[in-house]
């Protein structure tokens, strides 16, 4: 990417705050800089009606701590050895008690949870009475919270520029102040001046297959479940102004889903729904043919137990979950519920309900035989038939003695049978540009980079355990805090312009 030298004669698009990426933290960015007097500019890489990012399609769910006290132990505790400076750890806990406030101020209409269970991830731990997770609007989920948020920009004169991505920062060459920023639009680079700073807010790198086998623990590639748009552009660009990382290794995943290469996102399968009980038998092996987990434990957005410590799921690729004719004929294998996931909501594909469709792509493999099966999905004849005996022992026992599964205890009955390929697959990424209790990106010696910030999932403060609905909270949380601290900049000389 071409970027930081030269300071561009003329400017396309000036503003006093540049927002990249129109997600939840671009929202509260925006919105707040608009508030405080600023003149915004938002730059969002998606086609009109695809913005929105993981907030579009996400739960809809945001935290609300109730007591600024408790939630600092509480995210002191979650992110364990893992620690983050404890000035930062106090401006997120009390700020992020304050996002019903804002969201009320502004006309939105704060609603608790109610259904069970609410949802406390990690109850044990010191401060989780503090979680308290809100939606707007009497229904939860069915992007019904970005509804709000996406009001909350377009009543205010803020300018989206759609399927203009930012590229990379332009950085004075001596003051190393970020002046504005490099973007593509209709095929054309333009440049976007910011006189006060840059705000990104581009989200996480989800969809880049580089950064997913060079930060992410264990998964050789892994899929998302969310916007297709987050690419990581925040990390390049960020990273090629000097800026340091953090909780590059830490994300919302993985699970296990069906990823096809006609369709950007994944599928979640109905059988590995931790709530979900279908008729007939099922388990998912390794390359290996054997079994490696309990497929229906509901992880804590990816992580389980090993050994007294959360530890990332293990997912050996390729991953096959193997099924009877029961469960095949026994209704859709997606879980397409379109409350939440960007398949079901964007992409909306239309799965058939007896599974035909998808078998006669070959998104779903069946043999007469499990041994003609195991041909088919290359795993050795002998273990698969054996992996599959000793699961139907375990049944019969009423005790998955390797994994203890309890759920969906039922034996692999007759054939013909199946097999689904299934990937790692992630909600989000946690990490990012590192950054300071100001929101401002800092370089690896703790020093801000001059006008630039961040919020949101690009670089968010989630090193080790997640609670969920800690990102939308946080996006609203640094969001505010970027854009207060943007607007209080003094205008930079205008000498270049
Ligand atoms: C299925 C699902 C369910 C979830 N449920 C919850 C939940 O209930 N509660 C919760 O707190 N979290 C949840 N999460 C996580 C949460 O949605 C995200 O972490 C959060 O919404 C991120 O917000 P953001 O504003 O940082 O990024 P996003 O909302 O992802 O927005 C980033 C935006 O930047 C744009 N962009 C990317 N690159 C560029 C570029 N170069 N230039 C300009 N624009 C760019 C993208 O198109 C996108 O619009 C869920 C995630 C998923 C996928």
């Amino acid at each position: 990417m071409d970027h930081q030298n030269a300071i561009p004669r003329k400017w396309d698009i000036e503003a006093d705050v540049v927002v990249v990426g129109f997600g939840a933290a671009g929202m509260a960015a925006a919105v707040t800089a608009h508030e405080l007097g600023a003149k915004v500019v938002i730059l969002e890489k998606a086609p009109e009606g695809q913005e929105g990012g993981n907030t579009r399609v996400a739960g809809q769910g945001y935290l609300n701590t109730s007591s600024a006290e408790s939630a600092a132990a509480y995210l002191t505790a979650l992110c364990g050895p893992y620690t983050v400076p404890e000035t930062m750890v106090k401006v997120w806990a009390e700020e992020m008690g304050r996002n019903n406030d804002w969201l009320r101020s502004l006309g939105g209409d704060p609603q608790e949870h109610q259904h069970p269970p609410v949802g406390i991830e990690f109850p044990d731990l010191p401060g989780s009475d503090c979680v308290h997770k809100f939606h707007d609007g009497p229904t939860y989920g069915y992007s019904y919270t970005w509804k709000l948020f996406e009001r909350l920009v377009k009543e205010r004169p803020i300018q989206i520029l759609y399927e203009t991505p930012g590229q990379a920062l332009i950085q004075h060459d001596t003051t190393k102040e970020i002046l504005g920023v490099r973007a593509q639009r209709d095929g054309k680079p333009i440049t976007v001046k910011a006189r006060k700073g840059v705000v990104l807010t581009c989200g996480g790198f989800e969809n880049n297959q580089q950064m997913i086998r060079d930060y992410l623990p264990g998964v050789p590639y892994c899929y998302t479940s969310g916007s297709p748009y987050n690419e990581g552009d925040g990390i390049t660009m960020a990273m090629s102004v000097g800026a340091d990382l953090w909780h590059m290794n830490n994300y919302a995943g993985p699970s296990m889903a069906l990823k096809v290469p006609e369709v950007r996102t994944t599928f979640s399968m109905q059988a590995l729904h931790y709530s979900k009980e279908i008729p007939g038998g099922m388990i998912v092996v390794g390359p290996d043919g054997k079994r490696f987990a309990d497929e229906k434990y509901r992880t804590r957005h990816g992580k389980v137990p090993i050994n007294g410590v959360w530890l990332p799921l293990a997912t050996p690729c390729p991953m096959y979950l193997i099924f009877d004719h029961t469960m095949f004929s026994s209704g859709p294998l997606y879980d397409g519920h379109p409350s939440h996931g960007w398949t079901q909501i964007i992409e909306q594909y239309d799965w058939s309900k007896d599974n035909s469709k998808e078998l006669a792509k070959g998104w779903v493999k069946s043999a007469a035989s499990l041994a003609d099966l195991a041909g088919v999905i290359g795993v050795n004849a002998t273990t698969l038939i054996n992996t599959v005996s000793r699961w139907n022992d375990h049944v019969a026992a009423k005790r998955d003695a390797e994994f203890g599964r309890t759920l969906m205890m039922q034996p692999i009955g007759d054939g013909p049978y199946y097999a689904v390929e299934l990937s790692p697959s992630m909600l989000n990424t946690q990490g990012g540009p590192r950054r300071n209790e100001r929101a401002q990106i800092v370089r690896p010696d703790g020093s801000p980079i001059p006008r630039l910030y961040s919020a949101g999932e690009l670089g968010s403060i989630y090193s080790y355990l997640y609670q969920g609905t800690g990102n939308i909270g946080e996006c609203l949380t640094f969001g505010r805090i970027a854009a207060r601290n943007a607007v209080a900049e003094p205008a930079w000389r205008a000498d270049n312009a």
